[in-house]
């Protein structure tokens, strides 16, 4: 509970490291703050972000750093990239291995080179005990095998932004894996993606933003916010807003989904620690 005894909410995956919030950082923090947002997994994608990411946990407590190598960065990657990504997950306090995934929407997709990454991904989470944070895209197959392939996860996974088949969720459940919950789908055209997490067992689901990405219908946003471009992008204080849009699709009140998602949340990133407790 925070201090007003409301919900207190955590983000299960953002990227607070995009260059679109950087302006913005101190006000976004002071919302964040305000509105109980109390925990920020922070994904980094790319060697480049990497020291970034680590720089956003020293400055603010509530960050918690997950380091990985997303599929659309690939082509980026320097020789050094998997020495460099041990060192980063490494450090005390690392929550996760991640964003990391497969991804078959993207042009010139290369998913034979994507899944030799993703695997050696898959085994330094597993060599140091880390939860992993999954990307998929038009790769489902795909990625079941593999995941069944590399099993077991005693440290689970998350699959963020879950908008996969509703009748894959209990192959990844079985797993290890958890399913977070982005505010995009709260869009009455992507209904179906809700009716997956209404036949999701509560246990296995996350919230997130994605900020500054997966902006939220207007009618839900509480918190706009835009580029120094005038882009309309997702501010991360909207967290509340998808606890309160998922809550009443599933026909629940806010808190005991909150309650709920604490629970799921401390099972899945809590025993990685950040010196303070939920
Ligand atoms: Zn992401």
């Amino acid at each position: 509970m925070s201090p007003d005894s409301g919900p207190v909410y955590l983000d299960a995956h953002l990227h607070l490291q995009d260059a679109r919030l950087r302006p913005h950082l101190d006000d976004i923090a002071a919302e964040l703050r305000r509105r109980a947002v109390s925990r920020w997994v922070v994904a980094g994608t790319r060697e480049t972000d990497w020291p970034e990411v680590a720089r956003l946990a020293e400055r603010f407590p509530e960050v918690m750093p997950c380091y990985g190598l997303h599929p659309w960065y690939l082509a980026d990657r320097t020789p050094d990239w998997e020495p460099a990504l041990a060192d980063f997950l490494s450090r005390p306090g690392t929550a996760a291995v991640g964003e990391i995934g497969l991804d078959k929407w993207i042009r010139d997709h290369r998913i034979e080179e994507q899944e030799t990454v993703f695997r050696a991904q898959l085994r330094l989470a597993a060599r140091l005990g880390l939860p992993v944070v999954i990307h998929c895209l038009r790769a489902w197959g795909r990625l079941l095998a593999v995941l069944r392939d590399e099993a077991p996860f005693p440290a689970g996974f998350l699959l963020h932004s879950y908008a996969g088949p509703a009748e894959m969720t209990d192959d990844f459940a079985s797993l290890g894996g958890y399913f977070s919950f982005s505010g995009y789908f709260l869009h009455p055209r992507k209904a179906d993606v809700v009716e997956t997490f209404r036949r999701l067992p509560l246990d296995r689901i996350l919230i997130e933003t994605d900020a500054p990405d997966m902006r939220l219908p207007e009618e839900w946003e509480a918190c706009p916010l835009f580029s120094i471009d005038g882009e309309p992008i997702n501010h991360p204080a909207n967290l509340p807003a998808i606890y309160a849009g998922l809550a009443a699709a599933l026909g629940i009140e806010v808190t005991v989904l909150a309650g709920q998602v604490a629970t799921n949340f401390h099972r899945l990133f809590g025993f990685a620690g950040i010196g303070n407790p939920l």
